[in-house]
């Protein structure tokens, strides 16, 4: 071997180490899970996770003990998500939207003998305590709080726990494929299934996040994760502001339009990450309040396709850039991120506003390909639609106690999304493998007529399913929500598709719902959808 070039495990600990020694006095801003906010930095972040790093070693836990969270964002979860990782355990982040059985599931499962827990969630884990096989210690993350333990008998209180710690403790020196922080995709069919991202797989994720053609964030950006620690570690958002030395805004528990823009433009947030459906709500409370967003440059878009007419909003009432990604639990999440190239300049206007609609490119260590059913590659040219599948340095091997085999093919992880991708690797998501309407012989998108139908100013919300169809297997059926005031005909809402697809893509029937039902991370459920209205089509009115 000729190399001769120092050789440094890639670890967490030098994300917080370099924060901690370059950006102490870094701003972090908290809304606190029992209402205020909290101003701390990144220098007390650092000094608690590693006195929570030296406190865990003192539980006589097992060696790489999963530490599971069921916490809002704020900064208590953020000098969890660096102690238990840097010390050498695991950062199991878990979503309290999940049934009380899937939590069950879960915890047993990945086997947490730590569980942190935001007070909000006292009584979830009172009525599940008992079936919580593994745990040994839980923890409720704000001082004693006598209430608290009178549901919790035993109840250890987080800032004696950080106060016990040695505010001198050394990060181990680990092997960066050590096991850093697990995650449980949302299990829409069967149960939840992990994914164990290791140190080195999370540290060149947030290289991949901060390159320029990236979400690229930087010690000047105030950054607000609205995508939840609970949501594929916020995306990696906090591991990246670390590496970088960005300020961060944590907005704890209220997530409505309006808490955010009164975020946003007191801490002058600079680029807020989150899902489609938050933003809308953003949108809404921003045109009610009058707030201009004077802040916000960039929003990061993904989790669920990000409508075009968000994208045109943000940019045309309030200057700011929308960078639409795409990814998954399984991809750390980052697989893809909407940047222009340079000949897209020369472009008229319109024409480079509709290139930054699509999912993006992928970013250097991550591949994407498209395949037919058998596993061929698929041209690159912008039509043809296949598998999306994927392998690269944060994209999982196996799921987590489960092996290789079951989980990959020829060495590629397919992601159970439908795509097109063009000369310059730009994909667009047509839709989940599960969802895509097969209508005759054709594919529908419902994707697409999602996009077009939730710019129709009469809607708050818009779904598409295939609905079952006598002659043609499947057909597209809208299921839309009327926005507040608006009481629109189905034929109204159908006027919106003409010129804008084919005729034999529109849907055949549009249903009016209360509102649409979401998962735990915010994705419309439309395995429920079909359920309700997979049949509209067979009462004789198709
Ligand atoms: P996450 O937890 O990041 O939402 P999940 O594993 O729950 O990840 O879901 C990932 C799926 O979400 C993707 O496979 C894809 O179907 C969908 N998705 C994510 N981002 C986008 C996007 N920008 N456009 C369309 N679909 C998306």
């Amino acid at each position: 071997m000729l190399g001769q070039m120092m050789k440094q495990p890639l670890l967490i600990s030098s994300l917080i180490s370099h924060a901690e020694r370059y950006h102490p006095e870094g701003e972090i801003i908290s809304v606190l899970t029992t209402g205020g906010v909290e101003q701390t930095n990144w220098g007390k972040v650092a000094e608690s996770a590693r006195r929570l790093g030296s406190a865990l070693n003192g539980l006589g836990l097992s060696p790489q003990a999963r530490c599971g969270t069921i916490a809002w964002n704020n900064r208590r979860h953020l000098e969890i998500y660096f102690g238990t990782s840097g010390a050498g355990f695991v950062c199991h982040t878990i979503n309290p939207r999940l049934f009380a059985d899937q939590l069950i599931y879960i915890l047993n499962h990945a086997a947490d003998e730590v569980l942190f827990i935001d007070k909000t969630f006292v009584p979830l884990i009172a009525a599940i305590r008992d079936k919580l096989e593994h745990l040994k210690h839980l923890v409720l993350m704000s001082g004693p709080d006598a209430e608290a333990t009178e549901a919790l008998p035993g109840l250890v209180f987080y800032d004696e726990l950080v106060a016990s710690g040695d505010a001198g403790f050394d990060w181990p020196d680990l092997d960066e494929n050590t096991a850093s922080s697990l995650c449980y995709t949302s299990g829409t069919t069967g149960n939840p299934k992990g994914v164990l991202y290791s140190h080195r797989s999370t540290v060149l994720h947030s290289f991949g996040i901060n390159m320029a053609d990236s979400i690229a964030i930087s010690a000047r950006d105030i950054v607000m994760a609205v995508v939840p620690m609970f949501h594929v570690n916020a995306w990696g958002s906090p591991y990246a502001s670390a590496m970088t030395g960005a300020r961060m805004v944590l907005p704890g528990p209220n997530l409505d339009g309006a808490s955010l823009v009164g975020l946003i433009d007191r801490y002058n947030v600079s680029l807020a990450l989150g899902v489609p459906t938050i933003w809308q709500g953003l949108l809404a409370a921003a045109k009610k309040s009058g707030s201009e967003l004077t802040s916000l440059e960039r929003t990061v878009v993904g989790g669920s396709a990000c409508p075009p007419s968000m994208i045109a909003t943000f940019r045309e009432d309030y200057g700011v850039e929308t960078i639409h990604a795409w990814g998954m639990t399984e991809m750390s999440p980052v697989g893809s991120v909407n940047k222009p190239l340079a000949k897209h300049g020369e472009l008229p206007e319109d024409a480079q506003h509709k290139l930054r609609e699509n999912q993006g490119r992928p970013v250097f260590g991550v591949e994407l390909e498209i395949w037919d059913d058998a596993g061929k590659p698929l041209p690159h040219d912008g039509e043809t639609q296949g598998a999306l599948v994927t392998r690269g340095h944060w994209i999982l091997d196996a799921y987590y106690r489960s092996d290789r085999d079951s989980t990959l093919r020829d060495g590629w992880f397919d992601t159970g999304d439908i795509a097109t991708m063009d000369k310059d690797g730009y994909i667009t998501i047509r839709d989940r493998a599960k969802d895509i309407i097969k209508s005759g012989g054709e594919w529908i998108s419902s994707v697409e007529l999602e996009n077009i139908a939730i710019a129709h100013p009469d809607l708050a919300d818009a779904a598409v399913i295939g609905a079952t169809h006598p002659k043609w297997d499947e057909r597209p059926v809208l299921i839309a929500v009327k926005a507040e005031g608006a009481d629109p005909s189905e034929a109204d809402i159908l006027k919106v598709f003409e010129d804008q697809v084919a005729k034999w893509q529109v849907p055949d029937r549009v249903v009016f719902a209360e509102e649409l039902p979401r998962n735990a991370t915010g994705k419309v459920l439309k395995r429920d959808l079909r359920e309700r209205f997979g049949d509209v089509l067979m009462q004789g009115e198709s």
